[in-house]
């Protein structure tokens, strides 16, 4: 089951007063529901509910925005908003996390966690992050009085690192004078934060503080090793060897024995068991640097410092990152300790969370374009390009300073293989127009990450080859439709005029060949399919998605779609399919069966559809083909005609009343319209009573059927298929068509001159036919001789042969007919009626009492014992007044003066 949303009202009545109502903050209790949700789920019990995990879109918006609102300004001024706000880019239910991490620590521990300088910072932008952390004088940790400290340097040089470098040596120190490179030794990898001063500042190579060394050193020491790796020292400055020993940077992290994780922000906290130093880490800088990203991955151990309670600075407590700052079972602890402990978890092993079998054998590497980002959207470095060889370095690809993003970006998709859906929703122009890449950004950090939860394996995943994307099988889509582009329901999600245009452009040439695929909750990709599809009015449901095929699209954009309609609905009326796709080449994927399945379609190409809206509307009534029939009368809205401005045409229904005891019928037209054809063409207005859904109005051009409905024959084929020469001129005819995504239903005019009884034809018109029950169906009598009638279901009411099918046909009524002032004649006529589906023709006679009511009885002998009429059928002539009111002769339809054709053709 698939829950999109759930319709809550959050009010209660006090018990005292029943007058006053209060509103109630539900929130808490979905956030307890969550907790449980996910306590089971630790525990190995998926509940079936929540199939795909619990997003954020499983709470309505407004019932998390208050407290979503309440803990931005509870952090506003204390925690830095960008960094807050980062952690949504890639905890699991976005900002819905907010509340239960800024809880998390309350009074004291609450501003302990404060980001001093940060006061000014929005949720866009840190003042801080561009800082440039390689100009920061060198930290101490020496008292201030210590002027030997002060003073004198430890010197650790370059040309030592150099020789060991050259001879394929490693770039670890030994902790004690004389400082040596060592080789094979245990030691300890710093990972830490520039701009704390830790880095080299602005000493000369190979210069650190004594106390700061030392300070590492001991660490080193009490973890039972003898080397530190540490880039103040470790990475040589020579721009050669520079560039090798960043390449190999991750490798000194993962051959450590251990990582320790300096912060100032960190090691100033006191250290406690609430889970607060584990939401320092999320709010730490250092958990917002790029670089420190790949040190947490690669590290197999990671020690963090924090203060220790109950003493003064320099006293450093070394905790386990993964045993000690992480919670280890969510029934054990609160909200935020988990939620946070996830967000870092997926860092240190990010494979884990993929179920990947693949993992084990290269499981320092990650195998995942949306994971990858994941772990370095949140972050930043003090040079852009920075970011790009991390997420080579971390994706496992060899890159160099001087290659473009691009570059960088293609190889490390193509290594990595998998992307999510949700990270092809981006707004940047893309790497190439068409064919492979067209998809993807030129920066990869353009590309949104995604949520914890949407990782389930394999099985979810895109995957890359070449530049081409295969989507997760069964991946939602529905069809553009004509009413999508005129009534603007698809908007470029991207503001840059270049994506925008390409979009736009798309909808308006080949909007027949538009699918809108539905990634991600908000925002869906725009996609055409490479070959040509059939310009179908609509046609959502005319695809046919069959197992196993896979439609071969091109990339356009993201789009917000305005649904008029829920997902749920949509799925109902069958408007969402599924479907595999591959977007940017064919070539990559030969092994999938590719082709174009939208072409399966029944209906007629646009060309040959009259997209007018002129409707010659007065003076006509319209029947429909729907197997209950319809009879449609239409009523003028708009009064004023005026130059360029078509009619706006109100259609109703005829409700017939009958009163038994009288027998007196009150024809009228319902008060309510079924909908409304507007002066665009288009249906707008629809009663929810005659349809939930809105259908799609258009002419039926005489290309359609032949003979055209103009000429009177008695049959009439639809040419379906059957393309007519482009140039052909194509005349209106007075037919519509009205296309349900499931349904097409035609309704073809009748001419006042045909309901109007006559002299010469006296009976013709449209009668109500009531049954003894009281209920109604409404008949056409045509007159086509004299002495002749012929009876046609216009509405069927009761079972039988469905709208459309004759009734009967009567000969002969002329004798009747001179004589039928006299009450007591009948004339014998065939009735046609189906009895267990086996047609056949009984007799049945009628009796005129006049010229506007008829009865039908079962023998010419029509009176019972008591003298009474038996009759089947009564025939109440609706009068004409009814279907031609006199507001719409008022202004005269003019004849149209040219066609309109269709710009979507
Ligand atoms: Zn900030
Ligand atoms: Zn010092």
């Amino acid at each position: 089951m698939r829950v999109n949303s759930v319709q809550v009202t959050g009010t209660y009545f006090t018990v005292d007063d029943f007058s006053q109502t209060d509103t109630i903050d539900i929130f808490p209790i979905f956030e307890i529901i969550y907790w449980a949700v996910i306590v089971q789920i630790y525990f190995g019990q998926n509940p079936d509910i929540f199939g795909e995990g619990w997003k954020k879109a499983i709470i309505p918006v407004k019932i998390a925005a208050k407290a979503i609102a309440d803990a931005t300004r509870k952090a506003s001024g204390n925690i830095c908003l960008n960094r807050l706000w980062n952690i949504t880019l890639v905890s699991e239910r976005a900002e819905q996390d907010i509340p239960s991490l800024i809880n998390l620590a309350i009074g004291e521990r609450y501003a302990k966690l404060r980001h001093p300088g940060h006061e000014n910072c929005t949720p866009e932008q840190c003042d801080f992050t561009s800082l440039d952390a390689t100009r920061v004088t060198q930290l101490h940790q020496c008292p201030e009085t210590d002027a030997d400290c002060r003073m004198t340097k430890l010197h650790f040089d370059p040309t030592l690192l150099k020789v060991s470098i050259e001879s394929g040596g490693g770039t670890v120190w030994s902790i004690d004078a004389p400082f040596q490179v060592l080789r094979d030794q245990k030691y300890i990898a710093i990972s830490h934060v520039w701009a704390d001063g830790t880095g080299i500042g602005l000493e000369p190579a190979g210069k650190v503080n004594a106390c700061l060394f030392e300070y590492f050193a001991g660490m080193a020491r009490a973890l039972r090793c003898q080397g530190i790796w540490w880039d103040t020292i470790s990475i040589p400055t020579d721009p050669k060897l520079r560039g090798k020993a960043i390449n190999e940077m991750h490798n000194n992290y993962s051959n450590a024995q251990f990582t320790v994780l300096h912060d100032s922000y960190l090691a100033n906290l006191e250290w406690a068991d609430d889970g607060t130093p584990c939401l320092a880490v999320i709010l730490s800088p250092w958990f917002t640097r790029g670089w420190t990203a790949l040190e947490c991955i690669m590290s197999r151990k990671i020690k963090v410092i924090f203060k220790k309670p109950g003493t003064t600075t320099y006293e450093p407590l070394l905790k386990d990152l993964d045993e000690e700052v992480l919670a280890q079972d969510p029934s054990c602890c609160s909200r935020g300790h988990w939620i946070a402990s996830t967000i870092i978890r997926r860092l240190r092993q990010p494979n884990q969370a993929t179920g990947d079998i693949e993992a084990a054998e290269n499981k320092d590497i990650i195998q995942n374009v949306s994971d990858l980002l994941a772990v370095l959207q949140p972050r930043s470095t003090s040079w852009s390009r920075d970011r790009m060889i991390i997420a080579g370095l971390l994706a496992g690809v060899e890159v160099q300073y001087s290659e473009s993003a691009a570059a960088i970006t293609k190889k490390i998709c193509q290594k990595l293989k998998y992307i999510n859906p949700v990270s092809l929703v981006h707004d940047k122009t893309p790497l190439s127009e068409s064919g492979p890449w067209s998809w993807c950004p030129k920066f990869l950090y353009d590309m949104p990450a995604s949520p914890p939860s949407d990782f389930h394996g394999r099985y979810h995943q895109g995957l890359i080859r070449n530049g081409a994307i295969k989507l997760p099988a069964y991946t939602w889509y529905r069809r553009v439709t004509k009413q999508d582009v005129l009534q603007r329901r698809i908007i470029p999600f991207s503001t840059h005029p270049s994506v925008s245009f390409k979009i736009e452009a798309a909808l308006e040439e080949e909007w027949h060949n538009c699918l809108v695929l539905e990634l991600t909750p908000m925002v869906a990709l725009l996609v055409a399919t490479i070959e040509d599809n059939l310009p179908v009015a609509s046609a959502a449901a005319q695809l046919e998605s069959q197992s196993g095929q896979t439609l071969l699209c091109r990339y356009i954009g993201s789009v917000r779609v305005f649904e008029d309609k829920t997902f749920h609905e949509r799925l109902t009326l069958g408007r969402t399919k599924m479907s595999n796709f591959i977007i940017g080449s064919s070539n990559e994927f030969p092994e999938f069966a590719v082709r174009n399945n939208l072409q399966r379609l029944t209906h007629l190409p646009q060309s040959q559809r009259i997209i007018q809206n002129v409707l010659k509307w007065d003076e006509q009534v319209w029947i429909g083909d729907r197997i209950d029939g319809e009879l449609f009368v239409p009523k003028r809205i708009k009064e004023k005609l005026s130059f360029g401005h078509f009619l706006e045409v109100a259609m109703h229904e005829v409700e017939i009343k009958y009163d038994s005891t009288n027998d007196e019928i009150t024809p009228a037209l319902a008060t309510t319209p079924c909908f409304a054809i507007s002066g665009k063409g288009l249906i707008e207005k629809v009663s929810k009573a005659w349809s939930l859904e809105t259908p799609l109005y258009s002419l039926v051009g005489v290309g359609l059927r032949w003979p055209p409905p103009s000429i009177p024959s008695a049959e009439r084929v639809e040419r379906r298929g059957k393309t007519l020469q482009q140039k052909t001129i194509e005349f209106p005819t007075n037919s519509f068509m009205l296309e349900f995504s499931n349904d097409t239903f035609t309704y073809s005019a009748i001419k006042k001159e045909n309901i109007e009884p006559s002299d010469t034809h006296p009976y013709q018109g449209i009668w109500a036919c009531i049954s003894p029950t009281g209920a109604y169906e409404l008949h056409l009598f045509q007159q086509p001789e004299p002495a002749e009638i012929i009876a046609t279901k216009i509405t069927r009411t009761w079972d039988g042969p469905p709208a459309g099918s004759p009734v009967f046909r009567a000969e002969d009524i002329e004798n009747q007919l001179l004589l039928y002032s006299n009450n007591k004649i009948d004339c014998d006529i065939s009735l046609k009626v189906d009895v267990d589906d086996s047609p056949k023709w009984t007799s049945r006679y009628f009796h005129f009492l006049d010229r506007n009511t008829i009865n039908m009885v079962p023998d010419s002998d029509f009176d019972d014992e008591d003298g009474k009429e038996q009759v089947l059928w009564k025939y109440r002539r609706v009068p004409s007044a009814v279907f031609f009111p006199p507001e719409n002769t008022r202004c005269r339809t003019p004849p149209p003066r040219h066609f309109l054709h269709s710009r979507y053709q």
